[in-house]
């Protein structure tokens, strides 16, 4: 049963060629043997990133085998845009419970979801192994790897006082589409908005591109996967110890304005009633990339995003006041209550 799975679902997904060929080839080995046996490029690091979702915590119970697919994969390889590393493979780890396991056509679906994402990326990603298990609540546990010129990764530790900081896409669409999902539907929506919150809660565009356009320019990166406060916090935390390693006794903040935070037309038609700044400030499941980059850096990327229509929001800039401040029509606006984000325990 769990190999007819392999065979059957997830095979189609490796490698073109099967294990036994590739030993007859001498080429890279995905599904099939104890272990995939990958060639590493020269030049080349390999970031390796890993993400779980489980049923119930990280997507609603009546989530479609297509969109859980889909955001376990999307969510890695949104670690691997962070980055600015092009992806190429990646493992599956799945507890899957005996009624998904039976149903052709929930499996069907589900290995739908992940072939449709790497279409959607025009790159090759394949998957190269994983284990499956028996569970009652469907668990993934997706690990993406992925290729970066020696020395490029961007990573959270290179703000400078003096960055712009910057956002990709709309934020808080992700907790307005769990809004929706769990039926707790804000006012004022149209059927419209509700669908396209579901859908970027569901089917999250990884930045692969941008993160491409970032490296060597961007001086730190994150992917927003637990609100922008959290995530923007995540960053001068890690840049502040990299200050401190090099001896510098000044400690780097951030200042937002929140005028300036990209909302969808479903998030500004809630704010005409009700600014309800959680949403985009502390809601999780963006997925879009929050990074810090020079002055002078900043016009010539802002232009090449544009010339490949990749929407970015200038919303701050990185100083030496220790935390994070905002406001908002020009007056200070008191965070406090929303530095928290979402914390699993
Ligand atoms: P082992 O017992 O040696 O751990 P398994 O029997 O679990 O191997 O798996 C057989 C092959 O199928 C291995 O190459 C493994 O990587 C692959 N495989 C198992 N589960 C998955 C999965 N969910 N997705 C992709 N490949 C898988
Ligand atoms: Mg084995």
């Amino acid at each position: 049963m769990e190999f007819d799975l392999i065979n059957c679902y997830f095979a189609p997904l490796g490698l073109s060629q099967s294990s036994e060929q590739a030993a007859l080839d001498g080429t890279d080995i995905g599904i099939g043997d104890d272990g995939a046996v990958l060639s590493v490029p020269a030049g080349k690091q390999l970031v390796v990133v890993t993400d779980t979702l489980v049923s119930g915590v990280h997507f609603p119970e009546n989530t479609c085998a297509y969109d859980v697919a889909w955001k376990a994969l999307a969510v890695n390889l949104s670690d691997l845009a962070a980055m600015a590393a092009t992806p190429f493979a990646y493992s599956l780890g799945l507890s899957l419970p005996t009624e998904c396991a039976t149903n052709q056509d929930w499996m069907a679906d589900f290995a739908l979801g992940f072939a449709d994402l790497v279409a959607s990326t025009g790159l090759s990603i394949a998957l190269i192994g994983g284990d499956t298990t028996r569970s009652k609540v469907l668990t993934l546990t997706v690990s993406a790897k992925g290729w970066v010129d020696y020395g490029q990764a961007i990573l959270r530790s290179g703000a400078q006082e003096g960055d712009y900081i910057v956002v990709s896409g709309v934020l808080g669409e992700g907790a307005l589409g769990l809004q929706v999902a769990l039926h707790q539907i804000p006012m004022g929506l149209s059927a419209q908005q509700k669908q396209a919150a579901l859908d970027y809660l569901n089917r999250p565009q990884p930045q692969l591109l941008l993160g491409e356009l970032l490296s060597g320019v961007a001086h730190s990166a994150i992917d927003i996967s637990d609100g922008l406060l959290q995530d923007l916090g995540h960053i001068l935390k890690s840049s502040n110890k990299k200050q401190r390693l090099l001896g510098e006794t000044k400690v780097l903040g951030a200042h937002i304005e929140l005028d300036r935070l990209p909302l969808s037309a479903g998030m500004q038609a809630l704010f005409a009633e009700n600014e309800n700044w959680a949403w985009p400030l502390s809601g999780g499941d963006d997925y879009q990339l929050c990074f810090t980059i020079s002055a002078e850096a900043l016009a010539p990327l802002l232009a090449v995003a544009q010339q490949n229509t990749i929407p970015l929001s200038v919303i701050g800039q990185i100083n030496d006041r220790g935390k994070i401040e905002a406001s908002l029509r020009g007056q200070p606006f008191a965070l406090d209550a929303m530095l928290a984000g979402f914390q699993h325990f």
